[in-house]
């Protein structure tokens, strides 16, 4: 796994310098969600902190014994009824996409007197399969997380379709930026939205170089279902 980091790093500061990025403006989200106990751990132990899951059924172990030791990302849909076990636990929720689970988040995040850090996640590419508000929706949809006070609006999340030309992913990319610069022209929030959680394995580099500031590897980096 060290050589997968490796190998990673070189590739990210490749895709930093060929856009004129700092190499510091992009942070790595290490995906575990196919990865045992022990694989994670290693992920921990390599210097990586930031660790991400999709599903809290494949995360629970996993947090019961390394949650003090890394900042965990839920990175996958999120079911309002499973709110409760991952409130307080994920410090970032990827996945914010409509009304309901901002109201579950808030109420959880009240209730223990935090904040959470949310991207909200738009479908650009609009596939069926994907969840996310539609781009077109998304100002309403940031207006009405005002009245939310532990939420903090970190940023825009999205997936490209996975089977694309370049193209097409770099478009999505690049729109999910400008969907971004938009939020912040119209001031909807008090503050800067400023993260863009962009780019997994197979388009991370084009996610960088459209401005992505979180990539989030599993494949390459942790290894598929199998680990590598
Ligand atoms: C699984 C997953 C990733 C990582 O996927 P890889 O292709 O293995 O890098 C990233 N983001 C989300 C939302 C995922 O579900």
């Amino acid at each position: 796994m060290q050589q997968n980091f490796e190998q990673v790093e070189q590739r990210i500061r490749a895709a930093c310098e060929r856009s004129g990025r700092r190499r510091d403006d992009v942070q790595v989200i290490a995906v575990t969600k196919y990865a045992t106990l022990a694989q994670t751990e290693q992920v921990l132990e390599l210097g990586c902190e930031h660790i991400g899951e999709s599903r809290w059924q494949d995360a629970r172990d996993k947090w019961a014994s390394l949650g003090e030791r890394g900042q965990w990302h839920f990175i996958g849909h999120l079911q309002t009824n499973k709110v409760r076990d991952v409130i307080g636990k994920f410090t970032t929720i990827h996945s914010l996409d409509r009304m309901s689970l901002a109201k579950e988040l808030n109420k959880r995040a009240a209730a223990q007197g935090i904040e959470v850090d949310c991207f909200i996640q738009v479908n650009v590419s609009g596939e069926e399969t994907k969840h996310g508000c539609k781009p077109e929706e998304l100002l309403e949809f940031a207006e009405r997380l005002k009245p939310f006070p532990q939420l903090r609006i970190e940023g825009l999340m999205t997936m490209a379709p996975y089977e694309a030309s370049e193209q097409e992913v770099r478009q999505v990319f690049s729109t999910l930026r400008q969907l971004k610069d938009e939020l912040n022209d119209k001031n909807v929030f008090d503050y800067d939205v400023r993260h863009l959680s962009m780019g997994m394995s197979n388009d991370f580099e084009i996610a960088i170089e459209e401005g992505a500031t979180w990539i989030r590897l599993g494949s390459i980096l942790v290894g598929a279902r199998e680990g590598l």
